[in-house]
Protein backbone atom coordinates (compact mmCIF):
# COMPACT_ATOMS: atom_id res chain seq x y z
CA UNK A 1 0.00 0.00 0.00
CA UNK A 2 1.26 3.64 -0.93
CA UNK A 3 1.93 6.40 1.88
CA UNK A 4 -0.80 7.97 0.45
CA UNK A 5 -3.41 5.81 0.64
CA UNK A 6 -2.40 4.59 4.12
CA UNK A 7 -2.72 8.10 5.17
CA UNK A 8 -5.80 8.91 3.73
CA UNK A 9 -7.24 5.60 4.69
CA UNK A 10 -6.00 6.27 8.41
CA UNK A 11 -7.78 9.56 8.00
CA UNK A 12 -11.41 7.83 6.93
CA UNK A 13 -10.70 5.98 9.77
CA UNK A 14 -10.46 8.45 12.36
CA UNK A 15 -13.50 10.32 10.82
CA UNK A 16 -15.67 7.68 10.90
CA UNK A 17 -14.76 6.87 14.79
CA UNK A 18 -15.35 10.46 15.07
CA UNK A 19 -18.94 10.45 13.13
CA UNK A 20 -19.76 7.23 15.50
CA UNK A 21 -19.13 8.98 18.59
CA UNK A 22 -20.50 12.27 17.57
CA UNK A 23 -24.03 10.04 16.61
CA UNK A 24 -23.89 7.90 19.67
CA UNK A 25 -23.61 11.47 21.78
CA UNK A 26 -26.89 12.91 19.72
CA UNK A 27 -28.82 9.42 20.57
CA UNK A 28 -27.43 9.71 24.66
CA UNK A 29 -28.43 13.25 25.04
CA UNK A 30 -31.13 14.09 22.11
CA UNK A 31 -34.43 12.28 23.09
CA UNK A 32 -32.67 8.88 21.76
CA UNK A 33 -34.13 8.95 18.44
CA UNK A 34 -33.42 5.66 16.98
CA UNK A 35 -32.06 6.45 13.92
CA UNK A 36 -29.26 8.74 15.58
CA UNK A 37 -28.24 5.07 17.46
CA UNK A 38 -28.59 3.38 13.78
CA UNK A 39 -25.68 6.07 11.95
CA UNK A 40 -23.69 5.87 15.13
CA UNK A 41 -23.31 2.30 14.60
CA UNK A 42 -23.00 2.47 10.81
CA UNK A 43 -20.43 4.66 11.71
CA UNK A 44 -18.65 2.12 13.82
CA UNK A 45 -18.99 -0.36 11.35
CA UNK A 46 -17.24 1.91 8.81
CA UNK A 47 -14.22 2.46 11.41
CA UNK A 48 -13.58 -1.09 11.35
CA UNK A 49 -13.61 -1.25 8.00
CA UNK A 50 -11.26 1.40 7.43
CA UNK A 51 -8.90 -0.62 10.44
CA UNK A 52 -8.62 -3.92 8.44
CA UNK A 53 -8.11 -2.23 4.93
CA UNK A 54 -4.53 -0.84 7.27
CA UNK A 55 -4.32 -4.08 8.72
CA UNK A 56 -4.82 -6.76 5.47
CA UNK A 57 -2.30 -8.69 6.31
CA UNK A 58 -3.37 -9.70 9.65
CA UNK A 59 -6.26 -12.06 7.25
CA UNK A 60 -4.78 -15.62 6.29
CA UNK A 61 -5.89 -14.94 2.45
CA UNK A 62 -6.92 -12.03 0.62
CA UNK A 63 -10.49 -13.81 -0.31
CA UNK A 64 -11.64 -14.00 3.83
CA UNK A 65 -9.98 -10.16 4.04
CA UNK A 66 -12.33 -8.96 1.12
CA UNK A 67 -15.08 -10.39 2.38
CA UNK A 68 -14.80 -9.26 5.90
CA UNK A 69 -14.57 -5.35 5.07
CA UNK A 70 -17.73 -5.93 2.42
CA UNK A 71 -19.80 -7.19 5.02
CA UNK A 72 -18.75 -4.31 6.90
CA UNK A 73 -19.48 -1.67 4.26
CA UNK A 74 -22.81 -3.65 3.51
CA UNK A 75 -23.70 -3.31 7.36
CA UNK A 76 -22.57 0.33 7.23
CA UNK A 77 -24.86 1.28 3.71
CA UNK A 78 -28.06 -1.11 5.02
CA UNK A 79 -27.55 0.77 9.05
CA UNK A 80 -27.63 4.14 7.00
CA UNK A 81 -30.77 3.48 4.83
CA UNK A 82 -32.34 2.60 8.31
CA UNK A 83 -31.84 5.38 10.01
CA UNK A 84 -33.26 7.32 7.04
CA UNK A 85 -35.86 5.37 6.77
CA UNK A 86 -36.63 5.90 10.48
CA UNK A 87 -36.71 9.56 10.81
CA UNK A 88 -38.56 10.15 7.73
CA UNK A 89 -40.57 6.83 9.13
CA UNK A 90 -40.64 5.56 5.68
CA UNK A 91 -43.84 3.38 4.97
CA UNK A 92 -42.51 2.53 1.26
CA UNK A 93 -39.39 0.33 2.10
CA UNK A 94 -39.49 -2.99 4.37
CA UNK A 95 -38.36 -1.69 8.31
CA UNK A 96 -35.95 -4.66 7.94
CA UNK A 97 -33.38 -4.15 5.38
CA UNK A 98 -31.25 -7.10 6.12
CA UNK A 99 -32.26 -9.71 4.04
CA UNK A 100 -31.28 -7.50 0.74
CA UNK A 101 -28.00 -7.07 2.37
CA UNK A 102 -27.47 -10.90 2.94
CA UNK A 103 -28.54 -10.97 -0.84
CA UNK A 104 -25.73 -8.95 -1.92
CA UNK A 105 -23.61 -10.49 -0.15
CA UNK A 106 -24.03 -13.81 -1.06
CA UNK A 107 -23.46 -11.92 -4.88
CA UNK A 108 -20.06 -11.14 -3.41
CA UNK A 109 -19.34 -14.57 -1.45
CA UNK A 110 -20.27 -15.98 -4.95
CA UNK A 111 -18.30 -13.99 -7.52
CA UNK A 112 -15.07 -14.31 -5.02
CA UNK A 113 -15.21 -17.43 -4.00
CA UNK A 114 -17.81 -19.74 -6.31
CA UNK A 115 -17.26 -18.24 -9.48
CA UNK A 116 -15.03 -15.53 -9.54
CA UNK A 117 -15.08 -12.41 -10.96
CA UNK A 118 -13.58 -9.37 -9.81
CA UNK A 119 -15.68 -6.86 -11.91
CA UNK A 120 -18.97 -7.72 -10.28
CA UNK A 121 -17.14 -8.45 -7.06
CA UNK A 122 -15.95 -5.16 -6.87
CA UNK A 123 -18.86 -3.27 -8.31
CA UNK A 124 -21.46 -4.94 -5.80
CA UNK A 125 -20.98 -2.19 -3.15
CA UNK A 126 -20.50 1.13 -4.96
CA UNK A 127 -23.68 0.00 -7.02
CA UNK A 128 -25.59 -0.78 -3.60
CA UNK A 129 -24.69 2.55 -2.13
CA UNK A 130 -25.46 4.30 -5.70
CA UNK A 131 -29.00 3.08 -4.68
CA UNK A 132 -29.31 3.39 -1.07
CA UNK A 133 -27.96 6.62 -0.90
CA UNK A 134 -30.62 8.00 -4.00
CA UNK A 135 -33.51 5.89 -1.71
CA UNK A 136 -32.37 7.97 1.05
CA UNK A 137 -32.55 11.67 -1.13
CA UNK A 138 -35.93 10.75 -1.92
CA UNK A 139 -36.97 10.12 1.54
CA UNK A 140 -35.61 13.18 3.05
CA UNK A 141 -37.28 15.24 0.11
CA UNK A 142 -40.93 13.53 0.80
CA UNK A 143 -40.61 13.45 4.09
CA UNK A 144 -42.16 17.41 4.87
CA UNK A 145 -44.94 19.32 2.91
CA UNK A 146 -41.77 22.00 2.94
CA UNK A 147 -38.31 20.54 2.55
CA UNK A 148 -35.98 22.61 4.60
CA UNK A 149 -32.64 23.82 3.25
CA UNK A 150 -30.41 21.24 5.41
CA UNK A 151 -32.92 18.39 3.98
CA UNK A 152 -32.04 20.29 0.44
CA UNK A 153 -28.07 20.10 1.02
CA UNK A 154 -28.22 16.64 2.72
CA UNK A 155 -30.31 15.39 -0.27
CA UNK A 156 -28.48 16.66 -3.07
CA UNK A 157 -24.94 15.68 -1.35
CA UNK A 158 -26.54 12.42 -1.15
CA UNK A 159 -27.03 12.54 -5.09
CA UNK A 160 -23.67 13.68 -5.65
CA UNK A 161 -21.97 10.88 -3.74
CA UNK A 162 -24.76 8.15 -5.15
CA UNK A 163 -23.37 9.48 -8.89
CA UNK A 164 -19.91 9.20 -7.87
CA UNK A 165 -20.15 5.87 -6.38
CA UNK A 166 -22.53 4.66 -9.76
CA UNK A 167 -19.18 5.86 -11.73
CA UNK A 168 -17.40 4.22 -9.26
CA UNK A 169 -19.51 0.75 -9.70
CA UNK A 170 -18.96 1.21 -13.85
CA UNK A 171 -15.49 1.49 -13.41
CA UNK A 172 -15.20 -1.68 -11.13
CA UNK A 173 -17.27 -3.88 -13.91
CA UNK A 174 -14.89 -2.78 -16.89
CA UNK A 175 -12.21 -4.76 -14.74
CA UNK A 176 -14.08 -7.68 -16.34
CA UNK A 177 -14.08 -11.26 -14.60
CA UNK A 178 -10.10 -11.61 -14.53
CA UNK A 179 -9.53 -7.75 -13.56
CA UNK A 180 -8.32 -5.87 -16.09
CA UNK A 181 -5.16 -3.83 -14.89
CA UNK A 182 -5.87 -0.48 -16.75
CA UNK A 183 -9.63 -0.27 -15.36
CA UNK A 184 -8.45 -1.66 -12.04
CA UNK A 185 -6.25 1.33 -11.36
CA UNK A 186 -8.79 3.75 -12.80
CA UNK A 187 -11.64 2.48 -10.45
CA UNK A 188 -8.79 2.74 -7.44
CA UNK A 189 -7.53 6.36 -8.05
CA UNK A 190 -11.42 7.43 -8.68
CA UNK A 191 -12.23 5.93 -5.49
CA UNK A 192 -10.11 7.62 -4.08
CA UNK A 193 -10.07 10.70 -5.34
CA UNK A 194 -14.18 10.86 -4.56
CA UNK A 195 -14.99 8.69 -1.99
CA UNK A 196 -13.46 10.76 0.86
CA UNK A 197 -15.17 14.16 -0.36
CA UNK A 198 -18.71 12.26 -0.54
CA UNK A 199 -18.54 10.10 2.81
CA UNK A 200 -17.41 13.86 4.06
CA UNK A 201 -20.11 15.66 2.80
CA UNK A 202 -22.80 13.81 3.18
CA UNK A 203 -21.67 13.07 6.42
CA UNK A 204 -21.39 17.17 7.23
CA UNK A 205 -24.84 17.44 5.90
CA UNK A 206 -26.76 14.78 7.64
CA UNK A 207 -25.24 15.72 10.77
CA UNK A 208 -26.74 19.98 9.37
CA UNK A 209 -29.59 17.65 9.17
CA UNK A 210 -29.67 16.35 12.60
CA UNK A 211 -29.31 20.37 13.51
CA UNK A 212 -32.51 21.25 11.86
CA UNK A 213 -34.58 18.78 13.00
CA UNK A 214 -33.98 19.64 16.64
CA UNK A 215 -34.79 23.51 15.75
CA UNK A 216 -38.02 22.34 14.73
CA UNK A 217 -39.04 19.99 17.37
CA UNK A 218 -37.91 23.33 19.93
CA UNK A 219 -39.90 24.81 17.73
CA UNK A 220 -42.84 22.95 17.61
CA UNK A 221 -42.25 22.87 21.64
CA UNK A 222 -42.22 26.96 22.00
CA UNK A 223 -45.59 27.13 20.38
CA UNK A 224 -47.68 24.06 21.38
CA UNK A 225 -48.96 23.85 24.82
CA UNK A 226 -47.40 20.82 26.64
CA UNK A 227 -50.71 19.39 28.61
CA UNK A 228 -53.61 20.01 25.28
CA UNK A 229 -50.51 19.98 22.66
CA UNK A 230 -52.88 23.03 20.79
CA UNK A 231 -51.30 26.21 20.27
CA UNK A 232 -50.09 28.46 23.15
CA UNK A 233 -50.33 32.26 23.14
CA UNK A 234 -46.91 32.34 20.77
CA UNK A 235 -48.16 29.61 18.49
CA UNK A 236 -51.41 31.65 18.34
CA UNK A 237 -49.48 35.16 17.89
CA UNK A 238 -47.63 33.58 14.60
CA UNK A 239 -50.46 31.88 13.47
CA UNK A 240 -52.92 34.42 14.20
CA UNK A 241 -50.74 37.00 12.11
CA UNK A 242 -50.64 34.84 9.19
CA UNK A 243 -54.68 34.52 9.20
CA UNK A 244 -54.97 37.90 9.45
CA UNK A 245 -52.83 39.03 6.60
CA UNK A 246 -54.75 36.26 4.65
CA UNK A 247 -58.78 38.22 4.89
CA UNK A 248 -56.58 41.29 4.54
CA UNK A 249 -55.23 40.19 1.24
CA UNK A 250 -58.07 38.18 0.19
CA UNK A 251 -61.03 39.95 1.70
CA UNK A 252 -62.37 36.35 3.17
CA UNK A 253 -63.75 36.85 6.45
CA UNK A 254 -62.28 35.77 9.60
CA UNK A 255 -63.68 35.53 12.96
CA UNK A 256 -62.58 34.88 16.77
CA UNK A 257 -64.05 32.84 19.22
CA UNK A 258 -62.91 33.14 23.35
CA UNK A 259 -64.45 30.34 25.53
CA UNK A 260 -63.78 29.93 29.23
CA UNK A 261 -64.68 26.73 31.40
CA UNK A 262 -67.44 28.18 33.88
CA UNK A 263 -66.30 27.90 37.71
CA UNK A 264 -63.07 25.71 36.52
CA UNK A 265 -61.90 26.58 40.24
CA UNK A 266 -64.32 24.39 41.92
CA UNK A 267 -63.53 21.34 39.72
CA UNK A 268 -60.17 21.74 40.80
CA UNK A 269 -60.87 22.83 44.65
CA UNK A 270 -63.77 19.42 44.35
CA UNK A 271 -61.43 16.64 42.39
CA UNK A 272 -58.18 17.62 43.13
CA UNK A 273 -55.80 19.08 40.26
CA UNK A 274 -55.28 15.79 37.83
CA UNK A 275 -58.67 15.68 37.31
CA UNK A 276 -58.42 19.60 36.56
CA UNK A 277 -55.48 18.71 33.98
CA UNK A 278 -57.77 15.93 32.44
CA UNK A 279 -61.05 18.55 32.31
CA UNK A 280 -59.20 20.63 30.59
CA UNK A 281 -57.57 18.25 28.20
CA UNK A 282 -61.23 16.63 27.49
CA UNK A 283 -62.58 20.33 26.79
CA UNK A 284 -59.81 20.63 23.88
CA UNK A 285 -60.52 18.05 22.66
CA UNK A 286 -64.27 18.68 21.76
CA UNK A 287 -63.01 21.86 20.60
CA UNK A 288 -61.03 20.62 18.07
CA UNK A 289 -63.42 18.04 17.05
CA UNK A 290 -65.42 18.71 13.34
CA UNK A 291 -63.11 22.08 13.07
CA UNK A 292 -61.70 22.91 9.52
CA UNK A 293 -57.75 21.91 8.76
CA UNK A 294 -57.12 26.00 8.59
CA UNK A 295 -58.82 26.63 11.72
CA UNK A 296 -56.67 27.68 14.35
CA UNK A 297 -57.11 26.53 18.24
CA UNK A 298 -54.90 27.82 21.18
CA UNK A 299 -54.62 27.70 24.84
CA UNK A 300 -54.34 31.70 25.96
CA UNK A 301 -54.58 30.69 29.56
CA UNK A 302 -55.83 28.57 32.54
CA UNK A 303 -58.79 27.30 31.42
CA UNK A 304 -59.22 30.01 28.22
CA UNK A 305 -59.20 28.94 24.40
CA UNK A 306 -58.98 31.16 21.43
CA UNK A 307 -60.80 29.63 18.45
CA UNK A 308 -59.62 31.44 15.02
CA UNK A 309 -62.00 30.28 11.84
CA UNK A 310 -61.10 31.54 8.78
CA UNK A 311 -63.18 31.97 6.13
CA UNK A 312 -66.08 31.91 8.68
CA UNK A 313 -68.32 34.91 8.93
CA UNK A 314 -70.14 36.22 11.95
CA UNK A 315 -73.15 34.38 12.06
CA UNK A 316 -71.60 31.35 11.25
CA UNK A 317 -68.85 31.85 13.97
CA UNK A 318 -71.73 32.43 16.18
CA UNK A 319 -73.92 29.18 15.33
CA UNK A 320 -70.05 27.56 15.78
CA UNK A 321 -70.10 28.78 19.18
CA UNK A 322 -73.60 28.20 20.31
CA UNK A 323 -73.16 24.63 18.81
CA UNK A 324 -69.66 24.12 20.99
CA UNK A 325 -71.89 25.57 23.72
CA UNK A 326 -74.61 22.76 24.04
CA UNK A 327 -71.94 20.23 23.18
CA UNK A 328 -69.89 20.90 26.39
CA UNK A 329 -72.44 20.78 28.99
CA UNK A 330 -74.46 17.69 27.26
CA UNK A 331 -70.78 15.47 26.82
CA UNK A 332 -69.74 14.83 30.38
CA UNK A 333 -66.17 13.49 30.83
CA UNK A 334 -66.04 10.03 32.09
CA UNK A 335 -63.66 9.97 35.26
CA UNK A 336 -63.15 7.21 37.45
CA UNK A 337 -66.50 5.79 37.15
CA UNK A 338 -68.16 9.21 37.56
CA UNK A 339 -69.57 11.83 35.01
CA UNK A 340 -67.94 14.98 35.15
CA UNK A 341 -70.31 17.81 33.47
CA UNK A 342 -68.89 20.92 32.77
CA UNK A 343 -69.87 24.66 30.87
CA UNK A 344 -68.18 26.92 29.31
CA UNK A 345 -68.79 30.94 28.24
CA UNK A 346 -67.95 31.92 24.52
CA UNK A 347 -67.27 35.63 22.94
CA UNK A 348 -67.46 35.72 19.53
CA UNK A 349 -66.23 38.49 17.24
CA UNK A 350 -65.00 39.70 13.29
CA UNK A 351 -62.27 41.03 11.82
CA UNK A 352 -63.54 44.42 10.74
CA UNK A 353 -62.35 46.68 9.00
CA UNK A 354 -60.91 49.41 11.69
CA UNK A 355 -59.45 46.51 12.79
CA UNK A 356 -55.31 46.42 12.70
CA UNK A 357 -54.40 43.25 13.93
CA UNK A 358 -55.64 40.27 15.07
CA UNK A 359 -55.17 40.86 18.77
CA UNK A 360 -57.90 43.97 18.05
CA UNK A 361 -60.89 41.64 17.42
CA UNK A 362 -59.39 39.13 20.13
CA UNK A 363 -59.87 41.72 22.68
CA UNK A 364 -63.12 42.64 20.98
CA UNK A 365 -64.33 38.79 21.64
CA UNK A 366 -62.77 38.55 24.89
CA UNK A 367 -65.10 41.62 26.42
CA UNK A 368 -68.19 39.67 24.65
CA UNK A 369 -66.56 36.42 27.09
CA UNK A 370 -67.09 38.31 29.85
CA UNK A 371 -70.04 39.36 29.55
CA UNK A 372 -71.45 36.26 29.02
CA UNK A 373 -70.05 35.46 32.22
CA UNK A 374 -71.40 38.35 33.51
CA UNK A 375 -74.89 37.63 32.14
CA UNK A 376 -74.32 33.99 33.77
CA UNK A 377 -72.28 31.50 31.73
CA UNK A 378 -72.91 29.21 29.60
CA UNK A 379 -73.83 31.01 27.21
CA UNK A 380 -72.86 33.05 23.78
CA UNK A 381 -72.18 37.04 23.42
CA UNK A 382 -71.34 38.56 20.32
CA UNK A 383 -69.32 41.62 20.58
CA UNK A 384 -71.47 45.02 20.78
CA UNK A 385 -70.19 46.90 17.57
CA UNK A 386 -71.53 43.76 15.52
CA UNK A 387 -74.75 43.73 16.92
CA UNK A 388 -77.95 45.55 15.39
CA UNK A 389 -81.53 45.99 15.79
CA UNK A 390 -83.51 43.93 13.81
CA UNK A 391 -86.83 44.53 12.83
CA UNK A 392 -88.81 42.58 15.64
CA UNK A 393 -86.71 44.32 18.15
CA UNK A 394 -84.36 41.97 19.05
CA UNK A 395 -80.65 42.39 18.71
CA UNK A 396 -78.97 40.51 15.54
CA UNK A 397 -75.47 40.24 13.99
CA UNK A 398 -75.15 42.53 11.05
CA UNK A 399 -73.49 39.89 8.18
CA UNK A 400 -73.08 40.23 4.48
P1 LIG B 1 -65.22 31.64 35.80
O1 LIG B 1 -66.49 30.91 35.57
O2 LIG B 1 -65.44 33.06 36.21
O3 LIG B 1 -64.28 31.53 34.67
O4 LIG B 1 -64.56 30.96 37.07
P2 LIG B 1 -63.30 30.02 37.11
O5 LIG B 1 -63.27 29.31 38.41
O6 LIG B 1 -63.32 29.15 35.90
O7 LIG B 1 -62.12 31.04 36.92
P3 LIG B 1 -60.90 31.41 37.83
O8 LIG B 1 -60.06 32.35 37.00
O9 LIG B 1 -61.35 31.90 39.18
O10 LIG B 1 -60.14 30.05 38.02
C1 LIG B 1 -59.39 29.47 37.04
C2 LIG B 1 -58.69 28.28 37.67
O11 LIG B 1 -57.99 27.53 36.66
C3 LIG B 1 -57.68 28.69 38.67
C4 LIG B 1 -56.45 27.88 38.34
O12 LIG B 1 -55.98 27.19 39.48
C5 LIG B 1 -56.96 26.86 37.35
N1 LIG B 1 -55.93 26.47 36.40
C6 LIG B 1 -55.19 27.26 35.60
N2 LIG B 1 -54.35 26.51 34.85
C7 LIG B 1 -54.55 25.21 35.21
C8 LIG B 1 -53.99 23.97 34.80
O13 LIG B 1 -53.10 23.89 33.95
N3 LIG B 1 -54.46 22.83 35.37
C9 LIG B 1 -55.44 22.88 36.33
N4 LIG B 1 -55.86 21.72 36.85
N5 LIG B 1 -55.97 24.02 36.74
C10 LIG B 1 -55.56 25.18 36.19
MG1 LIG C 1 -63.19 30.00 34.01
MG1 LIG D 1 -60.28 32.09 33.07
Amino acid sequence: MSSQVYYIIVAMMLASATLSIIFFIAWKTLGRQPYTLSWSVAFLAATFQWFFNLQSDWFPNRGIYWLTVNALVLALITLAIRGHCQRTDCKHLPKNLWPFAAVIYFGIIWTTVIKPHVGISTALVPATACLTMILSAIMILRHREQTRPAEWAAAASLTLFAASQGIAASMALLQGAAGDATYQALYVHYNFLTMPAGYMATSMFVIFMLASDISIDMKQVAIHDQLTGVLNRRGLGEQGALAYANTRRTGRPVSVVMTDIDRFKNINDKYGHAIGDAALIHFSELLKTNRRAEDILARVGGEEFALILQGTDLQSALDVADELCTKIESEAMLVEGFALSMTASFGVACVSASDTCLADTICRADQALYRSKRAGRNQVDLESSQLMLAADGTLKPITG
